[in-house]
């Protein structure tokens, strides 16, 4: 039998009843991959899954091994995007009997084929070794997204909320600008001591890290609804503005832009700070 080789760094303990095992599935979106999370003791919960790969699946079991335990209690999930749920179906064959839990999302949920248990807002989940770990519904990256707010220590568990490096994609048709960037300041406003993100190291100074998450957003708003103010000869599309407010982009990045300058529009469309054009192919001016 030989060894699976892990991807580097692939397990990190940031407390002492924490371990952060990456989902093997690293990619120019997934950064060095899906942190996943055990926490507690004994019989640990499960945060996120990775995409679904038999070598996470490996290093799921040595992990476990390690720390003397032989399966997750539950297994919670931030939201359905497939880097994070894509696991589902292999840890369910695994571990039979895990209780998956999510926020629905019927769309993406039925398309997992595994029946979930709903979480809520507000639901907490007790798991032994002191952990009461209470959902926080955190919309704006994808409508059922959840973070996971350790009580005892006041850690949050981010999802794709917060990176621990680079930027939450918002897409257009998905997602909502106005949600994520309240979702930010829901952040704040639970003040926690750590943060423990999606993708990416773990934040120790969370209260500047999403201020400049938020500052960022609020300046490419602003850039955004400077560029439609002065165009009132030729009230832009997403794409003029996309080409002015992100000049020196990469034009690999065209698509993912044109989704971001989107999202914000949206968001000035709902606030009533802009407007589309009546007829033709979407304008905006305010
Ligand atoms: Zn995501």
């Amino acid at each position: 039998m030989t060894a699976t080789i892990y991807k580097p760094d692939s397990v990190i303990s940031p407390h002492p009843r924490v371990t952060r095992l990456l989902g093997q599935n690293p990619s120019p979106f997934t950064g060095a991959g899906t942190n996943t999370w055990l926490a507690g003791e004994k019989t640990p919960v499960l945060i996120d899954t990775g995409s679904g790969y038999a070598s996470y699946t490996a290093l799921l079991d040595e992990s476990l091994s390690s720390r003397g335990e032989e399966r997750p209690s539950q297994c919670l999930l931030t939201h359905g995007h497939p880097d994070h749920s894509g696991g589902v179906a292999v840890l369910a064959r695994r571990f039979p009997g895990l209780a998956f839990r999510k926020m629905p999302w019927v769309k993406v949920d039925e398309k997992i084929e595994i029946p979930f248990q709903p979480m809520a807002d507000g639901d907490r989940i007790e798991v032994e070794g002191g952990l009461t770990l209470r959902a926080v519904h955190t919309p704006g990256h994808s409508p059922d997204h959840l973070c996971f707010l350790w009580e005892e220590e006041h850690i949050l568990f981010t999802g794709d909320l917060v990176l621990g490096a680079g930027t939450t994609f918002i897409p257009r048709e998905t997602g909502n600008m106005g949600e994520y960037m309240a979702s930010l300041e829901q952040v704040l406003r639970l003040n926690p001591r750590r943060i423990f993100p999606g993708h990416g190291p773990v934040i120790e100074s969370p209260q500047p890290a999403v201020e400049q998450l938020l500052n960022h957003r609020r300046e490419r708003e602003a850039q955004i609804l400077a560029c439609i103010a002065k165009s009132t000869h030729t009230p832009p599309t997403v794409e003029n503005i996309a080409t002015e407010v992100y000049k020196g982009y990469s034009p690999a990045l065209g698509p993912l832009i044109m989704e971001t300058v989107g999202a914000h529009v949206d968001k000035l469309l709902a606030e009533g700070r802009v407007f589309a054009l009546p007829e033709g192919p979407p304008r905006y001016h305010i």
